[in-house]
């Protein structure tokens, strides 16, 4: 899990503008929008303002989160610094999917009480840890002043007014609401890859998860609404769209049009000038057969399914709450296979649930063997608060979970080798995310997500290029540029001239991680 922030130089000021000057008059949801005019918005973006830093914990939809809330305040006036001692305002927006994510918040906060550190600043803490400490930050940290759960964020605007207005503390923690996070605009890190959050928190309750007491009950957007951000991302200059939700296929379309989430793959699909669609998570009780059908007829939509089983046992399926057993799953795995392109797979495993016997593991292992995913996230369980599991008395000691895990990782790397192995010879599409420019390779992405290195220069950011795999490793590909003309990916001629100057490339890497370790999390 890597934390990542959002800064002055990488964000994509252009993106605001643009869709500050594509946006409604009147906010789809209501939100107050200050200050008064779309005009004085622009002014006052990157301005003269009071300066914030956020720093990001966990999941891509806490990267997306923060994108927005970093929207919020620049409509307010703020203005984006580096480093959280320019700031006069520090966001941390927290993950407690497990305890040394949430214990980190708490060493950032903590290093604030040396010298008076805080003093002047105002300290805010989102997300999940927000939502499940909620007033007792106050208690424990008391120069924070704003705690706010990724539920309420559609009052940030208002939280905000209260502490300009001098309040010492301010919260947002109901959970009982069917308000997505809607912003006028949104201010974008990842210029390659845009996020578009189409259904937010969760209803399903599995025993080993935060998430619907962080997050709250599930909420989809419009799909009208979605279709809009979408162009309107086309029109900011990108061509991948990722599309998030915790359980990103539980959407279902809540205006009259009642588009399942198969039809709304598709018509973002179709938006002119989208080239690359990916959907993360799917949760495997909402995999419906439509989902393949869709991938098959719509060649936009990445060859690339995130499928999180984690266990293999249906014993431990069960005592997760997870919904299916191992043989359902398996049928889900089936008809992806049957699909006309090879698809890549990737999942969660956690190893060391309570009750997991060697038996249970062993299960785990064969369906791992069986699958032969190309991707997998796994990980040791941990108890987290107000979980059912937290109560389980039948704990795994730690040393056993150590071992299992590592021999699961094991025969991954295993598999991923052999996979890999397989391409060497094979020519791809990659979209160039970033360029190192000590060994002068240029790091680009396949549909499938897979990572692949090349010989390239700082001006390949952005573009799509045509690369053969020439060697293999466990967790990336090496290869060579096979035609020399570069196919822009449509980013705009600001995102071409940093590319060209090479700024940029560090953060394009930074995205990259954040990405892959965020499919530890959702469904
Ligand atoms: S693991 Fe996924 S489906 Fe289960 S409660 Fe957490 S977010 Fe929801």
């Amino acid at each position: 899990m890597e934390n990542t922030h959002l800064s002055s130089q990488t964000g994509n000021l252009r993106d605001a503008l643009i869709q500050i000057r594509n946006a409604p008059l009147a906010p789809e949801s209501g939100m107050a929008v200050m200050p008064s005019t779309r005009a004085d918005i622009a002014q006052e973006l990157g301005g003269e303002g009071k300066s914030f830093y956020i720093e990001t914990f966990g999941c891509q939809m806490n990267v997306h989160d923060s994108e927005k809330v970093a929207g919020v305040l620049m409509a307010r006036g703020y203005r984006p610094v580096d480093s959280h001692e320019e700031a006069d305002v520090i966001l941390y927006n927290t993950c407690s999917i497990r305890e040394k994510a949430a214990q980190k918040v708490f060493s950032r906060l903590g290093a604030f009480r040396k010298g008076g550190a805080a003093a002047g600043k105002i300290i805010g803490v989102l997300g999940c840890v927000a939502q499940q400490e909620g007033e007792r930050f106050f208690e424990r940290t008391p120069h924070v002043s704003l705690v706010c759960g990724s539920a309420s964020y559609a009052q940030l605007p208002d939280l905000l007014a209260q502490l300009e207005s001098g309040n010492r503390r301010v919260t947002g923690l109901g959970l009982d609401t069917e308000a997505c996070f809607e912003t006028e605009f949104t201010r974008r890190d990842n210029r390659f890859r845009a996020y578009l959050t189409i259904i937010e928190g969760c209803s399903q309750h599995c025993a080993f998860c935060v998430v619907p007491m962080t997050r709250g009950p599930e909420r989809s957007r419009p799909g009208e609404r979605i279709i809009t951000e979408c162009r309107r991302l086309v029109d900011g200059g990108y061509t991948e769209i990722q599309i998030l939700g915790q359980i990103v296929n539980a959407w279902r379309d809540p205006s009259p049009a009642r588009w399942c989430f198969a039809e709304l793959l598709a018509r973002i699909a179709e938006v002119r000038g989208v080239r690359r669609v990916r959907f993360t998570t799917s949760h495997p009780l909402y995999f419906t057969p439509d989902i393949v059908a869709a991938i098959d007829s719509h060649p936009t939509l990445c060859n690339q399914i995130h499928l999180p089983v984690q266990a293999g046992s249906s014993r431990v399926l069960a005592r997760m709450l997870r919904g299916y057993s191992r043989e359902e799953y398996l049928e889900r795995i089936n008809c992806i296979r049957k699909a006309r392109r090879a698809i890549s797979l990737s999942t969660d495993m956690i190893v060391g649930f309570c009750g997991e016997g060697e038996d249970d593991f062993l299960e785990t292992l064969s369906l791992l063997r069986e699958v032969e995913y190309d991707q997998v996230f796994s990980f040791k369980f941990s108890p987290r608060p107000n979980t059912p599991a937290r109560d389980f008395s039948d704990t795994v000691p730690e040393e056993e979970k150590s071992r299992r895990l590592a021999e699961l990782q094991e025969a991954q790397r295993e598999i991923q080798l052999r996979r890999n192995l397989k391409l060497v010879g094979q020519v791809f599409e990659v979209l160039v995310e970033g360029y190192q420019p000590r060994s002068g390779q240029a790091v680009g992405r396949t549909t499938t997500n897979k990572v692949l290195n090349f010989h390239g220069e700082s001006a390949d950011i952005g573009c799509y290029q045509q690369v053969k795999v020439t060697s293999a490793g466990p967790n990336s590909l090496v290869g060579e540029r096979i035609c020399d003309k570069r196919q822009s990916s449509a980013i705009g001629p600001d995102l071409e001239h940093r590319a060209q100057s090479g700024r940029g490339t560090q953060s394009a890497i930074a995205h990259r991680q954040s990405a892959i370790e965020g499919g530890a999390y959702g469904s």
